[in-house]
């Protein structure tokens, strides 16, 4: 029995914390809105002190075998590819460590070529001495392969299931083996099983109608929460960025309605993380930071080697999985002079981690680097 058994009468389903999540996403006037807020911030407060996590996400690759519409590595969009090796991952992360970052998360495509099980384990060990909390953002595993991960010293995964529409879902994610809905709508519960302490959900807000997104997504939150109720889940709400390839989001979710939803999920699952991204502006970004947030990354750069320009000596284009090298006759960019790995999308907070810090001071939050070390859990990880 998983989610997926349940996930398409999950509308039906009666349990007061979702009946309380469905009422809160009704349409309010500016007084009780402001009283969702405030009430926000109090049980923020009240689970989570004025603590906020920092984090950066660290790119590994941007190679990937899927074609998903609304993503700068599709397979399809001709832009400069990378993968990093061992000594430039590790020249990455020393670059974030200086400055004060003790939590990262790993990003990749999914590419078994270039991103394989050996690859990532690979990764972890060699700044896990350095970077106490790692977690990852790569393509779905099986069980036995989330136990490497957590041996070699990850503790978190990030798996969104992007969009919970089936039918949205089948259009966006045209070839590879995302295609897969079910796949990877199990995939928390085989990191869960895996032995991942922490494990974090979301939608990608513009894909589909934001409501149903929502309640989708805590219908999965209230299932693993029961279910899989060893771990710690943390929640994202990211939305669309412009990106190689040139989506558009098909469905608006304003500033307000996105603050509204951060209302509805802090106010109902009082105890879970909610991550903020730099996709997000400078002016919501100071706002919301006081209002539900737990954790936030700052400073990001979302292709390889962006914090010190590791790996531009391998920079090449993979086009429908052919190699062409910057200067090949087939080169369809040939006469692109940019010398560093694309994006997977634009940021839209571009402020250091020193700035971000300043800002969280003058809210009256702490910063906070570190909040996990492996050794909590003495000599066996996996008796938590
Ligand atoms: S969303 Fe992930 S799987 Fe899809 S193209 Fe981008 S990197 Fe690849």
């Amino acid at each position: 029995m998983s989610f997926v058994n349940t996930f398409d009468n999950h509308t039906n389903c009666q349990i007061p914390v979702l009946e309380k999540f469905k009422r809160l996403l009704n349409p309010v006037n500016d007084e009780e809105f402001e009283k969702l807020a405030q009430l926000s911030a109090k049980i923020t407060r009240q689970n989570f002190g004025y603590t906020m996590r920092l984090f950066a996400p660290l790119y590994l690759s941007n190679e990937c075998i899927n074609n998903c519409t609304y993503c700068g590595f599709s397979r399809s969009n001709a832009i400069l590819r990378v993968t990093l090796n061992i000594d430039q991952i590790v020249a990455e992360a020393e670059h974030l460590h200086s400055l004060g970052f003790r939590s990262l998360l790993l990003v990749a495509g999914e590419h078994p070529k270039f991103v394989s099980e050996g690859y990532l384990e690979e990764c972890i060990k060699a700044i896990r001495n350095f970077i106490p909390s790692i977690a990852l953002e790569v393509g779905p595993m099986e069980t036995s392969e989330y136990q490497k991960m957590v041996t070699s010293g990850c503790e978190a995964l990030i798996v969104y299931q992007e969009t919970y529409d089936r039918s949205t879902y089948k259009n966006l994610h045209t070839s590879g083996p995302k295609k897969d809905f079910n796949w990877r709508l199990e995939c928390p519960e085989r990191a869960y099983h895996g032995g991942f302490r922490r494990i974090g959900i979301g939608a990608l807000f513009g894909l589909s109608e934001w409501k149903n997104e929502a309640l989708a997504l805590a219908s999965h939150l209230a299932y693993l929460q029961r279910k899989c109720w060893k771990a710690n889940y943390t929640v994202s709400f990211p939305r669309i960025r412009p990106a190689a390839g040139g989506f558009n989001p098909t469905h608006n979710l304003s500033d307000k309605d996105f603050l509204q939803l951060v209302f509805a999920f802090r106010i109902s699952f009082p105890e879970v993380g909610i991550i903020l991204s730099t996709r997000e502006s400078e002016s919501l970004r100071n706002n919301i930071s006081k209002l539900g947030i737990t954790s936030m990354s700052a400073g990001s750069h979302t292709e390889p080697g962006g914090y010190t320009g590791k790996g531009t000596d391998d920079l090449h284009y993979t086009v429908r999985g052919k190699r062409i090298e910057l200067h090949s006759d087939d080169n369809p960019n040939s006469f692109c002079s940019t010398q560093s790995a694309t994006e997977q999308f634009e940021i839209n907070d571009a402020r250091s981690p020193k700035e971000i810090c300043e800002i969280l001071i003058e809210n009256g939050l702490d910063p906070v680097w570190k909040d996990w070390d492996q050794s909590i859990l003495c000599s066996n990880h996996q008796n938590y």
